[in-house]
């Protein structure tokens, strides 16, 4: 994957606040979260990849999608899995107090959410838990889980 974070570095604090809503503005560029159950992606179901909202990068296949029931996790979209192993950038973070693994976009360093690697709630044990806000989505029937019978 190309990776521009170079040149989204480079980009004015006007720049952004002119291309995000003030929404994303606080959580890609400040690292916010979206209110629990508010994000537009949280029960979507379509088949297809969800993307980067500034840079439109592939970062999840909705066949990596699932609905967590995790105590303080379930308010936003959840994923077993990267579409690529190269999409997502991890990081550790230690704010608020807690010890958790921040996920960024790696070809733009935007931040997308956070990673749990302890997650109860899916056989994997790992949960990416993204905010809507960061996200695109390009539906693709070819991405359903189970092949039509023709
Ligand atoms: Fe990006």
């Amino acid at each position: 994957m190309k990776k521009d974070k170079d040149l989204y570095d480079q980009k004015s604090t006007a720049w952004w606040r002119k291309k995000l809503t003030p929404e994303q503005y606080h959580i890609l560029r400040e690292k916010g979260t979206e209110a629990p159950g508010s994000g537009k992606y949280l029960n979507h179901s379509e088949k297809g990849i969800y993307t980067c909202a500034v840079c439109g990068a592939e970062l999840f296949s909705s066949k990596a999608k699932y609905e967590s029931t995790a105590p303080g996790l379930a308010g936003w979209p959840s994923f077993s899995e990267a579409a690529d192993n190269k999409a997502l950038e991890l990081k550790e973070d230690n704010s608020l107090g807690m010890n958790r693994v921040e996920v960024m976009c790696a070809n733009c360093g935007s931040h997308l959410g956070h990673l749990f690697k302890d997650a109860p709630d899916h056989p994997s044990g790992v949960h990416f838990c993204i905010n809507s806000a960061c996200l695109g989505f390009e539906p693709k029937p070819g991405e359903a889980k189970t092949k039509k019978v023709e």
